[in-house]
């Protein structure tokens, strides 16, 4: 079974293949091929770079030469553990959304009948079915069988749980589907669910779509302003109080429509009596305003892990709020709103002050960015812990970004502190007419260019 482009790729990123330019030479052909058949073996990636290392051509010809041929191929074919992973991604989108709506784990949203609403959404049980072959013909017993063990499984990375095939898989086998932290779908699920075409299913637009669809009730010239004005309030207050005055201010606000007052009512949710302290008061993080949670018994610790990574102690503490009153944002709206917006206001505020002259604006025109100077500047602040991951979203397009003079990839700060090689890594799975059109550079050094010279280029 000969390993895909993909594999190769990471096979060569991670030094395990030698790298002399950016051609692949007649050497890693031999080491390739050495690589599958040791990783058939089960040796390590690691174990497999440091014998290669040693080893001369002629020798590496002879090794190669006298591998028996696999009687079992240890990779299933990669067309049906492709088919798997997008099955098992869109089920876990399906069944995110059948719990957003109040069902519980095991129950889809079937929109026919009452027979087809009872059951696991339809993705999810075929996924089942497909794991269950999958460590049968591996010899292992199926530990996916309850729709409940499998789901707590996904929010560990495949190599800890899957059947072989997928948790020895070089592209799988770091995979985890559900965040752990927030308990919504990862972006490696998102990522997984729209190769296979399931757009509408992905939690990000379907955030952004319940917006859009309020919007639609007003006058279009009125949406553009109404958009920026609730997505800018939701990443200043990931926790708000109810009876406070920047709610009050928004609630009264004339352009909310009771349209766009219901999606608010649907994204804040009232704070879990879990967040409170024995007076009955949420803390609130002085830095982002999300609260500030203590989990066993450590520590209190801001929920917005953004926050965290770029203030590692939380020392400062906001007012803090009186649980009746306190309203949070929905853990998949803190996962993919709040949390990027972190560096995308302070992009937006920065810009300001270096740009006074021209028009910078946050999410302009219901976000056909995150954050523009005119016509001349765009900006999409991105926050992926893979780079791989990152690079495959843009090569499937970079939407209303295209329409700025410069496109600019803003890469969340905290993704590549003591990580050289995560921009390198991104710009080399760009395609090539992305690699020479988009401009892929951290949050700092954007600001520190622009500081110096006014311009990126
Ligand atoms: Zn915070």
């Amino acid at each position: 079974m000969p390993p895909t482009e993909r594999v190769l790729r990471k096979w060569r990123q991670e030094e395990v293949i030698s790298r002399t330019g950016r051609r692949f030479t007649g050497r890693n052909v031999l080491e390739a091929v050495y690589t599958a058949w040791q990783r058939r073996e089960g040796a390590t990636l690691i174990a497999i770079a440091s014998q290669l290392q040693t080893l001369e051509l002629p020798q590496l010809h002879t090794q190669v030469a006298s591998a028996t041929e696999a009687t079992t191929p240890a990779y299933a074919d990669d067309r049906r553990l492709t088919q798997l992973m997008t099955l098992l991604a869109h089920g876990v989108l399906k069944q995110f959304q059948a719990v957003q709506a109040g069902r519980a784990v095991g129950v889809g949203l079937g929109d026919t009948t009452a027979a087809t609403e009872a059951v696991i959404p339809l993705p999810l049980r075929q996924a089942q079915a497909q794991l269950a072959r999958l460590a049968f013909e591996g010899g292992q017993v199926d530990e996916c069988a309850s729709v409940h063990e499998l789901l707590w499984r996904c929010t560990k990375p495949l190599n800890e749980w899957a059947p072989l095939a997928l948790a020895q898989h070089p592209h799988y086998a770091d995979v985890v589907l559900i965040d752990a932290e927030y308990r919504v779908p990862s972006p490696a699920c998102e990522d997984f669910g729209e190769e296979g075409g399931h757009l509408a299913d992905l939690v990000e637009n379907q955030i952004y779509r319940g917006l859009r669809q309020a919007l639609d009730q007003l006058d279009e010239s009125e949406r553009d302003v109404t958009y920026t004005l609730v997505r800018r309030f939701v990443a200043e207050h990931p926790m708000v109080s109810r009876t406070g005055q920047a709610w009050r201010k928004l609630w009264a606000s004339p352009r909310l429509n009771p349209a766009v007052r219901e999606w608010l009512r649907f994204v804040y949710e009232p704070a879990h009596a879990a967040l409170a302290n024995r007076q009955g008061l949420v803390a609130q993080c002085a830095h982002c305003h999300a609260p500030l949670v203590s989990q066993d018994r450590k520590p209190l610790s801001c929920v917005l892990s953004a926050c965290r990574a770029t203030h590692p102690h939380p020392a400062a503490t906001g007012e803090p709020l009186a649980l009746a009153d306190a309203l949070v944002a929905r853990p998949e709206v803190l996962r993919y709103w709040c949390n990027p917006s972190l560096d995308e206001l302070r992009l937006f505020r920065e810009l300001t002050a270096l740009f006074p002259e021209e028009e910078v604006q946050l999410y302009p025109y219901q976000d056909l960015c995150d954050v523009a100077v005119g016509t001349r500047l765009g900006f999409d602040v991105k926050d992926y812990t893979d780079p791989v991951l990152l690079a495959r979203k843009l090569n499937r397009g970079v939407g209303g970004l295209r329409l700025y003079d410069t496109m600019v990839v803003a890469v969340a700060e905290r993704q590549v502190v003591n990580r050289p090689q995560y921009l390198p890594q991104v710009r080399e799975h760009l395609q090539t007419a992305l690699r020479r059109s988009l401009r892929v550079l951290s949050v700092d050094d954007i600001l520190e260019t622009l500081r110096h010279d006014g311009q990126l280029s």
